[in-house]
């Protein structure tokens, strides 16, 4: 008979008994650094005794209530809190539980509040695995083979990616903008387009920021042709980048902003926000499901936000990326299967390639296996998987990032060296 199994593929063999801040504790008490924080979701650590109290607090409590139906004080202290860190105008807010069904939300406000259907995503961008968000993803064709037909209505056009290209930014900026451009004159009239939905750094399709004149010239375009600009900030928000929202980085003013994974520190709440005007113009009941503003995950992301604030995370998130990426430009040097080290606060990506570009994936998923073999806890992506990538807790100190270098090197030396 087939063991049974809750996954598809596990990515290391780890099973995790309990955790604590940066660290994971296997059932034979053996610890892992975990550079992985669940995919960008425990921002204040395992188990912050902060979090942990606000929600035991609050399962004593309430534990749901269905908000649409009957509000509760979590959610609303929630929202409150939520306004002092999201952008000026984006002041309505609507709760759901996971990025996948935040990003579907903003696609509905989107195509509700301009009665036009066509949403541009970016080529290497992902945005969920249901029916709709998946069809907005092109990070890899897993996602999307043998699923299809995906939601109509999608256009992809390239990011600018300067290392792929073999190019400088400054290139990589025109060219996708210039594609843009002959999208709207070729395939998508302004007229069709509801929006851009673009990740304030490329998350699962390598780690690759999005350069602020790009950020910036499709807030231009969108202005000129009445398109709305969702900025998907799943992976990148609540202090991720070094800022507290990655298109801070830019300084752009996105029409709907979508959060998840950090803002509960493991709990399941994400949330789209827009300004008053647009998310009026949604139909009530269009929107929603039954789990949506959970009062524990509300009660844990009030926490978060106090820890986040209190702890000074989003500076720290900042400080010890660039250590971060200056302890792995070192490694690189000294290995040339790593080709590119790049990213933005505590996103930071490894990619393993050829001196021609060709990716090395073989490479990556030795180094991935040897890390965790090592005790350090890793995860990869790109549509190759040959990008190792590092998401450590916002808490992670200058000591625990040194350590991973250390592991880092150790592990690519044993890849390596086979
Ligand atoms: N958008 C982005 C940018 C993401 O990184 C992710 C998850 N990796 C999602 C959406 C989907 O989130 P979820 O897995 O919670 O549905």
């Amino acid at each position: 008979m087939a063991e049974l199994s809750p996954v598809l593929k596990q990515a290391t063999p780890v099973l995790a008994a309990r955790g604590e801040g940066v660290y994971l504790y296997d059932e034979q008490d053996r610890r892992y650094l975990d550079f992985t924080a669940g995919i960008g979701v425990t921002s204040t650590g395992h188990c912050h005794p902060r979090v942990v109290e606000a929600a035991q607090r609050q399962v004593g409590t309430l534990i749901h209530g269905q908000y649409t139906t009957v509000m509760h004080r979590p959610l609303l202290r929630l929202t409150e809190r939520l306004g002092e860190v999201l952008p000026a105008g984006l002041d309505r807010l609507f709760y759901v539980n996971s990025g996948s069904e935040a990003v579907e939300a903003a696609v509905r406000l989107a195509r509700q509040a301009t009665g036009r259907q066509n949403i541009v995503a970016f080529q290497g961008g992902f945005h969920g695995r249901t029916m709709g968000a998946g069809a907005l993803t092109s990070s890899g064709v897993k996602v999307r083979a043998g699923i299809g037909p995906m939601m109509p209505g999608v256009v992809f056009t390239p990011f600018p990616e300067a290392y792929r290209h073999r190019c400088s930014e400054a290139d990589a900026v025109r060219f996708a903008l210039a594609e843009f451009d002959q999208l709207l004159v070729t395939v998508s009239s302004p007229r069709d387009t509801a929006a851009i939905i673009i990740e304030p750094v490329l998350g699962e399709g390598g780690y690759i920021p999005a350069p602020p004149e790009f950020l910036a010239g499709l807030r231009e375009r969108a202005d000129r042709h009445g398109i709305l600009l969702i900025v998907d900030e799943v992976q990148t928000g609540v202090g991720r980048t070094g800022r507290f929202w990655g298109h801070d980085h830019a300084g752009i003013r996105p029409d709907i902003l979508i959060t998840a994974k950090g803002l509960a520190s493991g709990f399941p709440l994400s949330a789209i926000a827009a300004p008053e005007a647009l998310m009026g113009q949604a139909w009530p009941g269009s929107q929603g499901g039954t789990y949506g503003g959970n009062a524990v995950s509300a009660a844990a992301a009030l926490a978060t936000l106090d820890v986040v604030r209190d702890e000074g995370l989003v500076d720290n998130a900042a400080e010890q990326g660039a250590r971060l990426q200056e302890g792995l430009r070192k490694v690189a040097a000294e290995h040339p299967v790593i080709g590119d080290v790049r990213g933005l606060g505590l996103m930071v990506g490894n990619e393993f390639s050829t001196p021609e570009g060709v990716p090395d994936t073989e490479t990556a998923t030795r180094v991935h296996q040897a890390a965790a073999r090592r005790g350090l806890l890793l995860l990869t992506c790109g549509p190759h998987g040959n990008v190792v990538r590092m998401i450590p807790p916002l808490i992670v100190t200058a000591e625990q990032v040194d350590d991973a270098v250390g592991l880092w090197a150790e592990a690519v030396r044993d890849a390596v060296n086979g």
